[in-house]
């Protein structure tokens, strides 16, 4: 797919020539593309990575603009902006330099192919990839003017069946009426239009779905979901052949390792943790390891679930296996170190990948402690913006001395189901009235990127609060934690 040998940059021919017809001549008359033909360019090595990051930049902006948008025209905003910083593509009507145009739309080309290899490698990377994929075709095509829609509908080949007004009769009868009288429809059969069968924005009749023109979009992102759905699966087959190449695919598994849901890789944002220093860091711990902290010292002890939640969350802030031995033992002083030792020392080791299949495993990401085991009697693991009644949840924020008007606001969040939002707005809060405590920056409106993961919350939480935070070490750590181009600032923004 790609030339991985080289180095050189596509040199495009014509500059001088007017943009419309020099662009309509290159490899990429249109901005908008299903993407089905794999890019056959050189690529440096340097451009590989860039174009890769900075999509990556974008597809996690779409996520995060999904999470934490009031409302669809604050998210159709934020995307926009982030498509214009990190990958801008501007229309032929444009008055840019053709070289800019076919550069623009080459960027978007190959960075498509290059992460649809580094997320064939799992079912949960390729699930993350094709939704934000989606998500951006759709956004562009919200966006597109009506000879781009065209464009990119014709060569979509969407094999629509029109309906003819004596059909539209015949099959619809006064459910005809649903529909703005000269709209045109297609006939479609109705798994093709999930989105809009659930939004009710189409008649279903013995299970085809008569879909107006105006809504030929969601055929549109079916039609690229199905197709980049199969593309992915044979790029996950060709992945390991890929094995030889010493420098792609590291980077790959770089990109992929950068997702906001995927596993998270220790920053040693705290430095040297030991077993004493733990509790000193607990006040930078988001609120699901402040309970388990707080209850493993109350109870002197703590359930599997928690154990393996709080334990995992320590080794990735930096808690080496001897510190974390000691760190258990003296937790749990109610026993004798006969018992400690059969019980417990093993799955600590366990952990830090000393026993069994010698895994190397790493903390939970908020998603997994969301959807995954619930808390029983006498757990407790789990989120608390999740799993927690409501009345316990304002409790324990009430801890933190907010006010009642941001308890509520983040009471409300949570019982609205957005759990990870919830969470990243009582860490804005937090640090907003640390800051005022502190006269730092007191009335700087703090916004973050969404909670992924206890540990990043943990790094934010530390990085936002140390008083050298504007150094050139700290904003490396949250170029980090936001998983981000080392070129990226931007943990807050
Ligand atoms: Fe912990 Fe994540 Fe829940 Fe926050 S959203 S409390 S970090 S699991």
């Amino acid at each position: 797919m790609f030339n991985q040998r080289v180095v050189k940059r596509e040199g495009h021919q014509g500059d001088q020539a007017v943009v419309p017809e020099v662009v309509r001549r290159s490899r990429y008359p249109c901005r908008l593309t299903m993407y089905g033909d794999a890019p056959d360019v050189e690529v440096s090595i340097e451009e590989f990575e860039t174009f890769a990051l900075d999509r990556l930049q974008v597809l996690r902006a779409i996520e995060d603009a999904q999470l934490r948008a009031k409302g669809e025209d604050d998210m159709r905003k934020r995307i926009s902006e982030a498509l214009e910083k990190h990958m801008p593509s501007h229309t032929n009507r444009s008055k840019l330099p053709p070289r800019q145009l076919v550069g623009e739309r080459r960027k978007d080309h190959v960075s498509h192919f290059i992460l649809r290899l580094a997320f064939s490698r799992t079912e949960e990377l390729r699930g993350w990839f094709l939704r934000y994929e989606c998500a951006l075709l759709k956004h562009r095509f919200q966006n597109a003017d009506l000879a781009e829609k065209q464009e990119l509908l014709s060569s979509a080949q969407l094999r629509l069946a029109h309906l003819s007004p004596a059909d539209r009769d015949a099959k619809l009868g006064s459910a005809s009426g649903f529909y703005a009288a000269q709209e045109q429809l297609f006939e479609v059969d109705f798994e093709r239009v999930l989105d809009l069968v659930g939004r009710s924005q189409v008649v279903l009749r013995a299970g085809r779905a008569f879909v107006p023109q105006s809504e030929v979009a969601a055929l549109l992102i079916h039609e690229f979901r199905h197709s980049l759905t199969q593309a992915l699966a044979v790029c996950a087959k060709a992945l390991p052949q890929m094995g030889e190449d010493e420098r792609l695919l590291p980077l790959l598994q770089n990109l992929s390792n950068q997702t906001a849901r995927s596993e998270y890789q220790s920053t040693g944002a705290a430095g040297a943790v030991t077993a004493e220093s733990v509790p000193g860091l607990s006040d930078s711990f988001p609120l699901c390891m402040q309970h388990l902290h707080s209850q493993l010292a109350r109870d002197r002890h703590l359930r599997h679930g928690g154990r393996m939640q709080l334990g995992l969350f320590l080794k990735g802030i930096g808690l080496g296996l001897q510190d974390a031995l000691v760190f258990w033992r003296r937790a749990f002083s109610a026993m004798t170190d006969d018992q400690f030792q059969k019980g417990y020392a093993y799955n600590i080791r366990h952990n830090y990948g000393m026993e069994g299949k010698r895994a190397d495993y790493t903390p939970y990401s908020c998603h997994r402690v969301i959807m995954s085991n619930p808390p029983g009697p006498g757990d407790h693991h789990g989120c608390p913006f999740r799993h927690f009644s409501a009345e316990r949840l304002r409790a324990a924020l009430h801890k933190d001395s907010l006010p009642d008007a941001e308890v509520r606001e983040v009471a409300d969040l949570a019982q609205a189901g957005h759990y990870q939002v919830a969470c990243t707005r009582h860490l804005e809060l937090r640090l907003h009235h640390r800051r005022q405590q502190t006269q730092q920056q007191p009335d700087a409106d703090i916004r973050l990127s969404a909670v992924t993961s206890p540990n990043q919350y943990f790094d934010l939480c530390l990085g936002c609060t140390k008083p050298t935070h504007a150094s050139a070490t700290d904003t490396t750590t949250a170029a980090a934690i936001l998983g981000g181009a080392p070129k990226s600032t931007t943990a807050i923004y």
